[in-house]
């Protein structure tokens, strides 16, 4: 059986799959064929991929019962693939209904990594998480580099200067590494998140819980649940004097299926001190941040606001080595007998399919396309 690897839009990724992959698929009895020039944008060479055991080819699509990438399948490329095909990648269902259909009519049985439950047994095929811990990580980078002060204290014979403060809005497992990578730079941080867990996690990492009073807001399956417009008025009035204080601020903050929530208007930007920095790692999915662009740094008052977009592109070769590792797992789960041969018995396989012998099994989406009458 042959996995088929397609180059992609370097344009709008930088993470690809590593040689790594090839190796550890071979090993489990497929033959992997990747279009020339997959790996170049996370800089691996198609010669490190032949190195590694794989054929080097124009079309992987060719003979190929698995696509793996990163990006969703492009519609013209869907429309040539066989029956069957499967495909592995990042799907955003919802956002591209009419990918999803495409996919459907043409028989396609399509996994998307963001819907891998996210249980014990998954953690090592949960792209999100993988992806996120690069993020936050880049997140504190961004933010020491833009700031023009050191993070941590030193104390010298011509002075002290004291380090920098930061807060972090969101400490799930972007704002989590975002806040240990503050921490091992020597700043003061102070974090603040809705569910109840995070405050211990918080605290674990080497920061200050921000207690706020007000409700927690557990979700279903560890995540968040969306705010009130109430209760984000007064979660904003709450967090301002510790916005207005920080040095920089870092919004990490996101609910499923849901635009990013306004954590942070542009007048409490506009009260911090000359020379602040903003970063928001949500910019793209609507903004955590009042006024912050995704891939831009604007100005608000005295703040320089960074605004993420595909961040984890920023870092190709952890991001790329992470994903790789995911798509081994996920497949290491869905082969046997040295067969793709996932069991849709099994609740990961079963969760993170999303359309399979002409029908779309991910819920919301086949109610968006199809009505919420049909079975
Ligand atoms: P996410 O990206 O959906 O959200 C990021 C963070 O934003 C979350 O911690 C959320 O609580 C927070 N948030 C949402 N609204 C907020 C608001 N108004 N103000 C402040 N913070 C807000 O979540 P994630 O980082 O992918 O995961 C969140 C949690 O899910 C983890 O911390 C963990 O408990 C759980 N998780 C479990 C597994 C597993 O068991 N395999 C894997 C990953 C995550």
């Amino acid at each position: 059986m042959r996995v088929g690897v397609p180059r992609e839009s370097a344009g709008e990724t930088r993470v690809a799959l590593v040689p790594d992959l090839v190796g550890k698929l071979t090993s489990l009895g497929y033959d992997v064929a990747v279009q020339s020039g997959a790996g170049e944008a996370a800089g691996h060479a198609d010669k490190e991929y032949e190195e590694a055991g794989a054929l080097v080819v124009d079309d992987p699509t060719e003979g190929a019962q698995v696509l793996v990438s990163i990006l969703p399948p492009p519609a013209d490329l869907v429309s040539t693939l066989k029956p069957e095909t499967v495909t592995i990648s990042f799907l955003w269902p919802i956002r591209s209904p009419e990918l999803v259909a495409e996919l459907r009519d043409c028989g396609v049985t399509a996994f998307a990594f963001e819907l891998v439950p996210r249980i014990s047994r998954a953690q090592s095929m949960d792209a999100l998480s993988s992806q996120a811990l690069v993020s936050g990580y880049r997140c504190a980078i961004v933010a020491a580099g833009l700031l023009r002060r050191f993070f941590p204290l030193n104390m010298t014979a011509a002075g002290t200067v004291p380090p920098a403060e930061i807060t972090v809005l969101g400490a799930g497992v972007a704002g989590l590494q975002t806040i240990a990578t503050c921490r091992r730079l020597g700043a003061v941080v102070r974090a603040y998140d809705v569910r109840a867990a995070a405050a211990e996690e918080i605290r674990s990492v080497g920061a200050q819980a921000i207690e706020l009073d007000l409700e927690t807001l557990e979700g279903a399956g560890g995540y968040a649940r969306e705010m009130t417009e109430g209760r984000a008025a007064r979660q904003r009035e709450l967090l301002a004097p510790y916005i207005a204080a920080s040095d920089a601020l870092i919004t990490t903050a996101a609910v499923p299926g849901r635009a990013a929530p306004l954590l942070v208007t542009a007048d409490m930007v506009e009260a911090m001190r000359p020379g602040s920095v903003v970063v928001d790692l949500a910019a793209e999915s609507g903004g955590n941040v009042e006024g912050s662009r995704p891939g831009q740094v604007v100005r608000i008052g005295n703040a320089q606001v960074w605004g993420g977009q595909n961040v984890p592109a920023q870092m190709p070769g952890p991001a790329s080595k992470l994903y790789a590792q995911n798509v081994v797992n996920l497949v290491t789960l869905m082969t046997a007998d040295e067969a793709f041969a996932p069991d849709f018995e099994d609740e990961i396989v079963r969760g993170c399919c999303v359309t399979r012998q002409g029908e779309i099994l991910h819920e919301p989406t086949r109610a968006l396309l199809e009505g919420a009458s049909q079975p």
